[in-house]
Parts: C-alpha cells; sequence; structure tokens
C-alpha cells in the first residue's frame, strides 16, 4: 500500500510525539539516578564484574566464580537500594508505549506496519475528509431489542462480534424505515471498536462523497480513500439507497468497494430500506448477488412497525 508523503509526515510526527511522551519520564529518572555517584560506581562495578564472570567462565577459571557472582549481587543490591531512596520502582524505568506492539513506532519487528499505524491512516483520512467520529449505541444499552422480536437476531449479532475476526461474513440487515437496523449496525461497530477493531461506520451519503473524491483525486492521493474503504476490519454502510447517485461513480465504487473487501475476507454491513428489485434497479445484478452470497454473508430482514413512532 503506497500513501502519499503527506500523510506519512503527519503519522511520523503523531508517533515521535508518542515516543517523546513514553520515553521523557524515563530519561528523567535515569537521569536522576546517574547523576548519583555511589549509582554509577555500582553500575559500572556491575558490568565490570560481568565481564569477568564471562571471562572466567570462557577460560574454565571456576575457583574465582563464587567471589565474582557475591560481588555482582552486592552491586544489584545497592543499585535497588539506591533506587528505593529516589522511590523509582522498575516499571516507572520501562517506557510506557500507546503501542506495546510496536513501541510507537508504527512499524512491527518483521518491518510490516502495525494495527495501530492502519487506525491512524484511517482516523487521519476520516478527520481530512471532514468525517466527524459517530456517537454508536452500545448493545448493554440496546433499546430496541425488546421490540419486533428483535432479541433474537441481538443474541445472533453477539456471537458474531466475540467471534471476529474469525468470520468473513458479511451482513445486509433490510427493513422498512424505523425498525431499528442501523441500531443494530452501530451496536456491532461499538462493540468492535470496543474490542480494538478498525471500524469505519459510514452513512451512505459519506460513502458517496468519499467515492467522488476517490474519483477527481490525483493518483498519489486516491491510495488513502481506498485503503480507507478496503483494509479497515469492518466497514459498516449505514442506509444504503439513501444516497444520491452519481455516474460513473457510485454503483461503480461500490462494487469495487465490496469485491475488493470479499476478495480479502474483510467483512461488511450494509444496512437499506431498499428491496431486492430496487437493490437490483439502483446498483446493478452483480453488486446484488454479492450481497446475497449466502456462502460470504448473512441477510436479515427486520420485519416490524416504525419503533420511533412506537416510542
Ligand atoms: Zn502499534
Amino acid at each position: 500500500m503506497n500513501y502519499d508523503n503527506a500523510l506519512l509526515t503527519e503519522i511520523e510526527r503523531i508517533y515521535q510525539n508518542k515516543r517523546k511522551k513514553a520515553e521523557e519520564s524515563v530519561e528523567l529518572l535515569n537521569n536522576a539516578l546517574f547523576n548519583n555517584p555511589d549509582y554509577v560506581s555500582a553500575y559500572n562495578g556491575y558490568n565490570s564484574t560481568r565481564f569477568e564472570i564471562s571471562k572466567a567462565k570462557f577460560k574454565g577459571d571456576e575457583q574465582i566464580l563464587p567471589k565474582l557472582e557475591s560481588d555482582l549481587k552486592a552491586y544489584l543490591l545497592k543499585m535497588q537500594e539506591i533506587k528505593n531512596n529516589f522511590g523509582i520502582t522498575d516499571k516507572s524505568l520501562v517506557a510506557k508505549y500507546d503501542c506495546s506492539a510496536c513501541r510507537d513506532t508504527g512499524r512491527l519487528k518483521d518491518g510490516n506496519r502495525c494495527k495501530c499505524f492502519k487506525k491512524l491512516v484511517c482516523k487521519l483520512t476520516l478527520e481530512k475528509l471532514g468525517l466527524e467520529k459517530k456517537k454508536l449505541p452500545t448493545f448493554k444499552k440496546a433499546g430496541y431489542k425488546d421490540l419486533n422480536n428483535l432479541q433474537k437476531i441481538y443474541d445472533k449479532m453477539s456471537v458474531y462480534c466475540e467471534k471476529f475476526p474469525n468470520t468473513d461474513k458479511n451482513i445486509v440487515i433490510a427493513g422498512s424505515v424505523g425498525t431499528g437496523k442501523s441500531y443494530l449496525a452501530g451496536c456491532i461497530a461499538s462493540e468492535l471498536i470496543s474490542r480494538d477493531f478498525n471500524v469505519v461506520y459510514l452513512s451512505a451519503c459519506e460513502l458517496n462523497s468519499i467515492l467522488l473524491k476517490y474519483h477527481v483525486s490525483p493518483i498519489d492521493e486516491k491510495g488513502a480513500y481506498l485503503d480507507l474503504l478496503t483494509n479497515c476490519d469492518l466497514l459498516v454502510i449505514d442506509d444504503l439507497g439513501s444516497e444520491p447517485i452519481y455516474k460513473n461513480v457510485t454503483e461503480e465504487y461500490l462494487l469495487m468497494i465490496i469485491t475488493e473487501r470479499m476478495t480479502k475476507s474483510n467483512p461488511f454491513i450494509i444496512t437499506t430500506n431498499l428491496e431486492q428489485s430496487e437493490l437490483l434497479d439502483r446498483y446493478g445484478d452483480r453488486t446484488l448477488s454479492r450481497l446475497n452470497d449466502k456462502k460470504k454473508g448473512v441477510f436479515i430482514q427486520i420485519k416490524g412497525e416504525d419503533l420511533r413512532r412506537k416510542k
């Protein structure tokens, strides 16, 4: 994946600040210790004794080992005593990175990008697009589940969340206005966000505006939009069918995003008011056949009355 330079520079700046924050307090404590002459001499004694021990072992000089090992212990005790006097614990000498997997560098040991890097890319791209973070409902507070016999569906979806990401099942939730589709999708999204998955939740209109941006952007900027929509752990498209259709954009890129996600086994959730025939008219048979693919997804039809009006 290629990212544009401005984005990478911004991300590197964020990581630098994170590292600085994590390492600064450790550095302060280390400075306090190494400004103490007793600590420095114990520290130097400890290191040279360790060297002497390896040397003695290499030479097979067994006799000298007990004395060296007891010296080593004494130096350690001295260092510990000084740390105690300063109130410095071993834990406080370890930098507390936001992400322990990559130590706030964005790269793992094997050279691959860390999960937190991908999250940051999504966050910054959404910000750049002017899309605010949404307040999503949670399963715990789910208000709709007792109505329209939604309890069974909610239970199933809780299981889906527990299994995630060991599922590449997509979910299409259909039903008329106010039956609680978006609410259910929101619960799944917030549950997975709370478990640290990278979830992008967009209304169909927001998605449409991103697709339009993608369409008109220069090639080096397209990557970030494509990455946002195809690489996140879960993409939620809320209220598909409510967006205007842009020629050469809406239908074509929706198919591209869905296909790409299915190829990568990255699930999506779509909610819609539209009937099958309406979906077919708007998005064509290739998109519809993917939405209806039973091997890779579940289709949930919520029947019932408008809960918003009932409330
Ligand atoms: Zn990380």
